[in-house]
């Protein structure tokens, strides 16, 4: 009997449902990725992670005694082909919850009913699926709060080993894998499972100091797992059963994620509308603002070093991405939808549910109880860098500015400011703000 594990986002061996329980199932199994041209080129420095992290997905399941079988073009149609030439029986999958991910598992159902395959998906891409927590009356949760307090009292589910030997059916050639396409960000971090472990394994002796240097900018004390949790390199469950106590603050943030999964699940149009009923949305768009902001040249140091981070790296600090959208929606008044996008093209950790859900939280469109925060990036860089060492960092313009006087440079003293190749602070028009004063 011969089975297919269509591979989407969840690129490993280890704790991985959908190829555990089909590879225990069937005497032979396909695990097979489709390079989908619709998803090709929205970020160059995704598509070579992807690509490296299929890499080392091949070698992985090649230990195995298998191998990753490799096709170009429609996921469903793909799928259907290489379920013909091999007579696979049927198709599993890890549930996801995108509005293109949702699409292709319609279609994929659709298409095999036709010719009577099974399709069966299985959890994987979250701690706790999607719709398993509801509240009374609701589909989803719509507050951090209550959600975190169910799913931390729930039971999870049991992490599994990699299968102990994935066979191939005969006959099926492994098709080639191009080599990475080169991506955006000199610095950014290489995909794959292994590299994925190592990273939390070397991360994990720092977890007790999470509480305390989460939120320090340069400090940088968080795991950097997202890109990794966001390719499925590493399973969360994985991730949040590693950190031990599941009251963690460290766990709660893996919660998030989550949480915006099942927000994504039950309100699908994420990135582009409202979440929240009647929050006004009376945007200003600026073309050249936004090009200062997505460039770095805002004159606002710590919005700028964020900024200029996320394109040297394809990762931004948490905080820096508070900041940087804080400072576009509530300090420019400009749409978040175009900052979505910017984030969308360079983080290797991009998708639907986190970037779209944070950003509306920031907007004040989206799940936060207090949509209408005030926000002031001067009170936040001397919050969260309060010697300047971020800015420092990723603003050379500024390196020889020291201590905290690196977050105002409006108020050097003039001959200094004139030596400096950096701009004026950018404000929306006709307002002047606190933190200029
Ligand atoms: P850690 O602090 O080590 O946290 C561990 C894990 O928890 C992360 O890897 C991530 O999977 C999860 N996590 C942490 N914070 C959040 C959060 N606020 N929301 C959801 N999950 C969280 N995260 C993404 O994975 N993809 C995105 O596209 C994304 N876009 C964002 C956009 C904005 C405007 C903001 C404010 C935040 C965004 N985040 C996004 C959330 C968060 O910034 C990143 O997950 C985090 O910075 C990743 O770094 P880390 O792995 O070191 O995090």
């Amino acid at each position: 009997r011969t089975a297919i594990v269509l591979l989407t986002r969840d690129l490993r061996v280890h704790d991985h449902p959908a190829l555990a329980t089909t590879c225990a199932a069937f005497d032979r199994v396909v695990p097979l990725y489709v390079l989908d041209p619709t998803l090709a080129d929205r970020s160059p420095n995704r598509t070579r992670f992807l690509h490296q992290s299929l890499a080392a997905l091949r070698e992985a399941l090649r230990g195995l005694g298998g191998d990753l079988v490799v096709r170009h073009g429609d996921p469903v149609a793909e799928t259907l082909r290489v379920a013909r030439e091999v007579g696979a029986e049927g198709v599993a999958l890890s549930a996801d919850v995108s509005r293109y991910a949702s699409r292709r598992e319609r279609r994929l159902r659709a298409e095999c009913e036709r010719q009577r395959l099974a399709v069966k998906t299985f959890p994987g891409l979250t701690v706790v699926d999607p719709g398993d927590l509801r509240p009374g009356g609701g589909d989803h949760y719509r507050v951090f709060s209550p959600y975190h307090r169910a799913w931390s009292g729930r039971a999870w589910r049991e992490e599994l080993a990699p299968p102990r030997r994935v066979t191939l059916p005969d006959g099926v050639t492994a098709g080639p894998l191009p080599d990475p396409p080169p991506g955006e960000s000199p610095d950014a971090a290489v995909g794959g499972e292994d590299v994925a472990r190592r990273r939390l394994k070397q991360w994990l002796p720092t977890l007790p100091d999470y509480d305390d240097l989460h939120d320090d900018m340069v400090g940088d004390g968080t795991s950097r797992l997202s890109p990794y949790l966001r390719w499925g390199c590493l399973s969360p469950l994985t991730v949040a059963n590693a950190a031990g106590d599941r009251g963690s603050p460290f766990v709660r943030q893996v919660c998030w994620r989550d949480f915006y999964y099942q927000v994504t699940a039950g309100f699908p149009e994420i990135s582009t509308k409202a979440y929240r009923r009647g929050a006004t949305e009376d945007w200003r768009y600026d073309d050249d603002a936004l090009d200062a902001w997505t460039r770095g040249r805002t004159g606002v140091p710590i919005v700028d070093a964020g900024m200029r981070q996320m394109r040297a790296e394809g990762w931004m600090h948490n905080r820096a991405r508070l900041i940087t959208a804080g400072f576009l929606t509530k300090s420019l008044g400009l749409d978040w939808r175009p900052g979505v996008a910017v984030f969308f093209r360079w983080l290797l950790d991009g998708d639907v549910a986190n970037n779209s859900g944070n950003w509306q939280w920031v907007a004040g469109t989206g799940n936060d109880s207090r949509p209408y925060r005030g926000f002031n990036p001067i009170r936040q860089a001397e919050r969260y860098d309060p010697h300047g060492g971020y800015v420092r960092r990723w603003v050379p313009e500024l390196a020889g500015v020291d201590g905290k006087a690196v977050h105002q440079p409006w108020r050097l003293p003039d001959e200094l400011r004139r030596t400096l190749d950096y701009p004026p602070p950018l404000t929306a028009p006709g307002a002047e703000p606190v933190w200029l004063r």
